[in-house]
Protein backbone atom coordinates (compact mmCIF):
# COMPACT_ATOMS: atom_id res chain seq x y z
CA UNK A 1 0.00 0.00 0.00
CA UNK A 2 0.90 3.45 -0.73
CA UNK A 3 1.93 5.84 1.81
CA UNK A 4 2.07 8.70 -0.48
CA UNK A 5 0.05 12.00 0.93
CA UNK A 6 -1.96 11.27 -2.25
CA UNK A 7 -3.54 7.84 -0.64
CA UNK A 8 -4.55 9.46 1.99
CA UNK A 9 -6.32 12.25 0.04
CA UNK A 10 -9.99 11.82 -0.36
CA UNK A 11 -11.66 12.67 -4.14
CA UNK A 12 -14.70 11.22 -4.00
CA UNK A 13 -17.33 9.56 -1.46
CA UNK A 14 -19.91 8.64 -2.93
CA UNK A 15 -23.28 6.89 -1.84
CA UNK A 16 -24.57 4.71 -4.14
CA UNK A 17 -28.31 3.96 -5.41
CA UNK A 18 -27.72 -0.12 -3.80
CA UNK A 19 -26.66 2.02 -0.57
CA UNK A 20 -22.69 1.05 -0.90
CA UNK A 21 -20.21 3.61 -0.34
CA UNK A 22 -17.64 4.29 -3.12
CA UNK A 23 -14.40 5.49 -1.89
CA UNK A 24 -11.77 7.57 -3.95
CA UNK A 25 -8.40 8.66 -3.94
CA UNK A 26 -6.00 10.88 -5.06
CA UNK A 27 -4.09 8.34 -6.22
CA UNK A 28 -6.64 7.05 -8.34
CA UNK A 29 -7.47 3.85 -5.68
CA UNK A 30 -11.26 3.25 -5.67
CA UNK A 31 -13.22 1.17 -2.88
CA UNK A 32 -16.50 0.10 -2.66
CA UNK A 33 -18.10 -0.90 0.51
CA UNK A 34 -21.29 -2.13 2.18
CA UNK A 35 -22.30 1.60 4.32
CA UNK A 36 -22.95 -0.42 7.39
CA UNK A 37 -19.31 -1.74 7.39
CA UNK A 38 -18.03 1.65 7.01
CA UNK A 39 -20.53 2.39 9.81
CA UNK A 40 -18.99 -0.83 11.94
CA UNK A 41 -15.49 0.73 11.48
CA UNK A 42 -16.41 3.91 13.47
CA UNK A 43 -13.89 4.74 15.74
CA UNK A 44 -15.37 6.87 18.28
CA UNK A 45 -15.30 6.36 21.70
CA UNK A 46 -18.44 4.82 21.55
CA UNK A 47 -17.71 2.37 19.21
CA UNK A 48 -14.02 1.72 20.42
CA UNK A 49 -13.12 1.22 23.84
CA UNK A 50 -10.30 3.65 24.42
CA UNK A 51 -7.99 1.79 26.93
CA UNK A 52 -8.64 -2.45 25.34
CA UNK A 53 -8.36 -1.11 21.85
CA UNK A 54 -11.36 -3.10 20.86
CA UNK A 55 -14.98 -2.47 19.21
CA UNK A 56 -17.78 -2.03 21.09
CA UNK A 57 -20.04 -2.61 18.21
CA UNK A 58 -21.50 -4.84 17.38
CA UNK A 59 -22.74 -6.19 13.99
CA UNK A 60 -26.14 -7.30 14.80
CA UNK A 61 -27.08 -3.57 16.34
CA UNK A 62 -26.45 -1.87 12.54
CA UNK A 63 -29.10 -1.39 10.41
CA UNK A 64 -28.51 -3.68 7.34
CA UNK A 65 -30.05 -0.38 5.01
CA UNK A 66 -27.96 2.00 6.83
CA UNK A 67 -26.99 4.75 4.90
CA UNK A 68 -25.04 8.04 5.73
CA UNK A 69 -27.37 11.28 6.03
CA UNK A 70 -24.77 13.21 5.23
CA UNK A 71 -20.76 13.41 4.81
CA UNK A 72 -18.96 16.63 6.18
CA UNK A 73 -15.11 16.92 5.25
CA UNK A 74 -13.30 17.86 8.55
CA UNK A 75 -9.80 20.25 7.49
CA UNK A 76 -8.29 17.56 4.48
CA UNK A 77 -7.75 15.09 7.23
CA UNK A 78 -10.81 13.88 8.19
CA UNK A 79 -14.78 12.93 7.27
CA UNK A 80 -17.75 12.89 9.57
CA UNK A 81 -20.82 11.03 8.86
CA UNK A 82 -23.91 11.16 10.42
CA UNK A 83 -25.73 8.01 9.60
CA UNK A 84 -29.17 7.14 9.27
CA UNK A 85 -29.27 5.50 12.86
CA UNK A 86 -28.32 8.47 13.80
CA UNK A 87 -24.97 7.96 15.08
CA UNK A 88 -23.10 11.24 14.19
CA UNK A 89 -19.41 11.17 16.47
CA UNK A 90 -17.38 9.41 14.28
CA UNK A 91 -14.40 11.12 12.64
CA UNK A 92 -12.81 9.18 9.60
CA UNK A 93 -9.12 10.01 9.61
CA UNK A 94 -8.75 9.30 5.86
CA UNK A 95 -5.91 7.18 7.64
CA UNK A 96 -8.31 5.25 8.88
CA UNK A 97 -10.82 5.23 5.92
CA UNK A 98 -7.99 4.24 3.71
CA UNK A 99 -7.35 1.39 5.76
CA UNK A 100 -10.55 -0.19 5.82
CA UNK A 101 -10.38 -3.67 4.40
CA UNK A 102 -12.40 -5.41 2.20
CA UNK A 103 -15.85 -6.66 3.77
CA UNK A 104 -16.07 -10.34 4.70
CA UNK A 105 -18.37 -12.29 2.10
CA UNK A 106 -20.09 -13.34 5.20
CA UNK A 107 -20.66 -9.50 6.25
CA UNK A 108 -24.54 -9.71 5.90
CA UNK A 109 -25.11 -13.20 8.41
CA UNK A 110 -22.88 -11.00 10.98
CA UNK A 111 -25.38 -8.11 10.33
CA UNK A 112 -28.31 -10.13 10.67
CA UNK A 113 -27.04 -11.26 14.22
CA UNK A 114 -26.46 -15.04 12.61
CA UNK A 115 -22.84 -14.92 13.54
CA UNK A 116 -21.28 -13.58 16.55
CA UNK A 117 -18.49 -10.95 15.43
CA UNK A 118 -15.45 -12.38 17.48
CA UNK A 119 -13.93 -9.68 19.40
CA UNK A 120 -9.94 -10.23 18.97
CA UNK A 121 -10.98 -9.29 15.13
CA UNK A 122 -12.56 -6.42 15.98
CA UNK A 123 -9.48 -4.90 17.50
CA UNK A 124 -8.59 -1.53 16.64
CA UNK A 125 -4.60 -1.36 16.23
ZN1 LIG B 1 -18.88 5.78 16.63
Amino acid sequence: MSTSSEATTLTAFTVQEDGQIQIEWADNAAFTFPASWVRFHCACAHCVDEWAGTRLVDPATIPADIVPKKATPVGNYAVQIVWSDGHDTGYYGYDSLRAIPPAPADWDAYLAGEKAWPKDEGAVA
